[in-house]
C-alpha cells in the first residue's frame, strides 16, 4: 500500500453565520469522492497554548509531544544548517524597541524590507567565545545556532506575548541554563545596539531593531519515520519549517523551483512531483501551505476557492496513482478567516480528517468538512498515523 498525506495547514475553519466553512462551502468532487468511500472523524492534536504548525506535522506523523524536540532546532534542519548534536538552535523573530526599551512590536510590523542586511549586520557575533550563527528564515524570522558544551536548552524565552511592556531577560529554567540564558541577554542587548544604528532601520516604518528568543531547541535522539512505520517517506512542501520536521525524522525533502509557501505557489509542479514520488516511496508528504496564508489574510472566498484548486490536483493523483494507494486529508490546525472568532489566527480545535483507500471501509458520514466530521471516529494526539496503517492493513483485504 501506498500512503498519500495531504496535509492542508490551516485548512480548518470555524462556521459563519449560516453555519459554513470553506471546506463546506468548497466545490471539491473528488475530496467528496474520497469522503463518500472513506472514513471521516476528528483528530484531536492536543496543542498547548501554542498552536505552531511543526507540532502539529510532528504529531499528525505519528510522533509524541515527548519527542519533539523545539521549533529552534526544526527551523534550523528547515534551513539546512546541519547542527551538531550538541548545538543551540534558537527561533527569533525581528521585533521593535521604542527609544525606552519598551516592546512595541512583535514582528517589526511583518515587513520584510531589509531584513537581510540586518541578518548579515549580526550574523557572526561572538560573545563569550561563541559565535552566533544567524540566518533569516520565513517572513521576520530567524534562526540561530550555537555551538558550545555550556549550552543547554533550559530557557525560557524573553518574548512576553504582548506589547506595551518593557522587553523581558531571558531567564533560565534551572542552574545549569543560567549561562545560556546570561549569554542570550547579552546578545539580545549588543545586537539591539548594532541594529539600531543600521541605515536600514532609519528607513524602516518599524525599525527591526531587537531580536526576540522565542524558542530554543536542541537534538533529541528519536527514533526515524521508517523505523517508527516500517515506511519509506518523503516531503513536499514550500515552507522550510515542514522540510525541518521531515528531516528529523529521516524522511528525503523534495524541493521544487516556485514552490513558495504562499497561494501563488506552483501547485501543478507540486501534483506531479507527488505522483512521481509515489514511484518510489512508500508514504509521500504533500504540504500545502495557502489556506493558511489566506484565513490569516482575512480571505474567506479566496481560502474557499483555493480548496478547488487542491481539490483538482487530488483529482490527477487519483488518476495516475496506483489502486493501492490511500489517501490522508489533514489540517495541523484551523486557521480563522472570520472576525469574529480567533483574530484571524490559529485555533487549538480538532480537525477534520479523511481517510480512503482500499480496504477502508465508508464509516457512514460521507462528507469532508468540519461539522460532519463530527459525526465520525475520534482520535488524539499521534494516533492518526498508527490508525491509518491498522485500517490498511486489517482493513478487509
Ligand atoms: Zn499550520
Amino acid at each position: 500500500m501506498k500512503y498519500v498525506l495531504v496535509l492542508l495547514d490551516g485548512g480548518g475553519d470555524r462556521p459563519d453565520a449560516n453555519g459554513n466553512t470553506p471546506l463546506s462551502l468548497a466545490n471539491k468532487p473528488n475530496i467528496d469522492m474520497l469522503a463518500a468511500n472513506g472514513m471521516v472523524g476528528l483528530l484531536d492534536i492536543g496543542y498547548g497554548k501554542d498552536v505552531d504548525s511543526d507540532f502539529g506535522f510532528f504529531t499528525i506523523l505519528g510522533y509524541a509531544k515527548d519527542e519533539y524536540p523545539g521549533r529552534g532546532y526544526l527551523e534550523a534542519l528547515g534551513a539546512n544548517l546541519q547542527p551538531k548534536d550538541d548545538a543551540i538552535c534558537i527561533r527569533g523573530n525581528f521585533a521593535t524597541l521604542d527609544g525606552n526599551g519598551v516592546l512595541i512590536d512583535r514582528r517589526a510590523g511583518r515587513d520584510n524590507t531589509g531584513l537581510e542586511s540586518l541578518v548579515e549586520a549580526v550574523d557572526g557575533m561572538e560573545i563569550d567565545g561563541i559565535t552566533f550563527r544567524i540566518v533569516k528564515s520565513a517572513g521576520h524570522r530567524v534562526v540561530m545556532v550555537l555551538e558550545d558544551r555550556r549550552l543547554t536548552d533550559g530557557v525560557l524565552s524573553n518574548d512576553p506575548r504582548v506589547v506595551n511592556v518593557p522587553l523581558p531577560e531571558v531567564k533560565p529554567k534551572d542552574d545549569a541554563g543560567k549561562f545560556t540564558a546570561s549569554l542570550l541577554n547579552k546578545f539580545v542587548r549588543k545586537a539591539h545596539q548594532v541594529l539600531q544604528k543600521h541605515a536600514v532601520n532609519a528607513k524602516r516604518e518599524c525599525p527591526a531593531n531587537v531580536i526576540l528568543i522565542r524558542s530554543v531547541g536542541k537534538k533529541r535522539p528519536v527514533q526515524s519515520f521508517q523505523e517508527r512505520f516500517g515506511l519509506t517517506g518523503c516531503c513536499i512542501a514550500g515552507i522550510p519549517i515542514a522540510d525541518g520536521v521531515a528531516r528529523y525524522l529521516g524522511m528525503d525533502v523534495i524541493k521544487l523551483p516556485g514552490s513558495t509557501g504562499y497561494p501563488d505557489t506552483n501547485w501543478d509542479a507540486k501534483v506531479a512531483a507527488a505522483i512521481t514520488a509515489l514511484g518510489k516511496y512508500d508514504l509521500v508528504w504533500l504540504h500545502i501551505n495557502a489556506l493558511d496564508i489566506l484565513a490569516h489574510d482575512k480571505k474567506r472566498v479566496e481560502k474557499t476557492a483555493y480548496v478547488k484548486k487542491i481539490d483538482d490536483g487530488i483529482g490527477r493523483i487519483i488518476k495516475a496513482a496506483g489502486k493501492d494507494t490511500a489517501y490522508i486529508l489533514v489540517p495541523d490546525h484551523k486557521t480563522v478567516s472570520l472576525p469574529d472568532f480567533g483574530k484571524y489566527e490559529h485555533v487549538a480545535d480538532p480537525v477534520p480528517v479523511c481517510i480512503s483507500g482500499p480496504g477502508i471501509k465508508p464509516n457512514g458520514v460521507g462528507k469532508y468538512d468540519e461539522q460532519s466530521a463530527e459525526r465520525g471516529f475520534k482520535l488524539e494526539k499521534h494516533a492518526l498515523l498508527g490508525f491509518v496503517l491498522s485500517l490498511a492493513r486489517h482493513g478487509g483485504q
